[in-house]
């Protein structure tokens, strides 16, 4: 078996994508989200194709309940390898819009889930000198566009946060950034203001399919011990 890994968010799009490539890649996947019913079916997928899965239903803006995860998989299964923090929420809008309730759900879910994720994992990788944390950021990790403002401050923070964790870390602790553009996914519709929903319409039109994302995701963690992809970004080939 290639190791053990967490993948939170996976009970839709990157998130289940990735679960798949890297259950076909002879990972045992621990498929994490809020959404039982949709991991169950994603476990059952996994197996049915002859990989190895199991799923775990996780809120991941709660600190507890994503240590208590991490170690539950250690205890069961020797080690955690990889984490790919991957959960993630993209209500647009413009700031003066007000909505401010949906920008501390971004803020809960996009900068204090990773958190929790690095938090519950790190100590799991010191006592090993091993293992794998990869972040799904975002294209808005690099750039800023209008209705987006508190998305991207979310993923330039995840960007900070996970490079901030490579340079830190020693003794075979690897730390990748995958930065996807358009995806099929269901992201768009945690979308609510009409503003921001128009747009998304249009520039979302030309997108590229979730595998894409768990290939590059897979690539990274099939590397040597000794190589370390700091990061990936992905695109449409139509997307500026
Ligand atoms: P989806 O909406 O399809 O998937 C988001 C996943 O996050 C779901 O599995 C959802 O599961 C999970 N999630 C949301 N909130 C929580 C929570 N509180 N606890 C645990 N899991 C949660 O969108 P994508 O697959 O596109 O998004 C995956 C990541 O990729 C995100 O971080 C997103 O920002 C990033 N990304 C996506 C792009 C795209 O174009 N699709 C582009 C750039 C980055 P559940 O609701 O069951 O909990």
């Amino acid at each position: 078996m290639a190791g053990v890994v967490i993948i939170t968010g996976a009970s839709s799009g990157i998130g289940a994508a990735t679960a798949r490539c890297l259950g076909a890649d002879g990972w045992h996947v621990v498929a994490a989200a809020r959404r039982a019913d949709r991991l169950r079916d994603l476990v059952a997928d996994i197996r049915a194709a002859g990989g190895s899965a199991s799923a775990a239903a996780v809120d991941v803006t709660a600190r507890a309940d994503v240590v208590e995860l991490v170690d539950a998989v250690v205890a069961e299964r020797g080690s955690v390898d990889a984490f790919v923090a991957n959960a993630g929420v993209m209500p647009l809008s413009r700031l003066d819009a007000g909505l401010v309730d949906e920008w501390d759900r971004m803020i809960d879910v996009n900068i204090r889930g990773l958190l929790h994720g690095i938090h519950a994992v790190l100590p799991h990788f010191r006592r090993r000198g091993a293992g794998h944390l990869v972040t799904v950021a975002s294209i808005g990790a690099h750039e800023v566009s209008p209705t987006a403002a508190v998305y991207c401050g979310t993923k330039f923070a995840a960007w900070a946060i996970t490079e901030g964790l490579r340079l830190e870390s020693d003794s075979g602790i690897r730390v990748t950034t995958v930065s996807p553009g358009v995806v099929e996914s269901e992201l768009a519709d945690t979308i609510t203001d009409p503003t921001a929903a128009e747009l998304m319409r249009t520039y979302r039109r030309a997108a590229i399919p979730p595998s894409a994302i768990g290939d590059a995701i897979a690539y990274a963690l099939s590397q040597p011990a000794e190589v370390d992809v700091n990061e990936i970004v992905v695109r449409p080939v139509q997307q500026r």
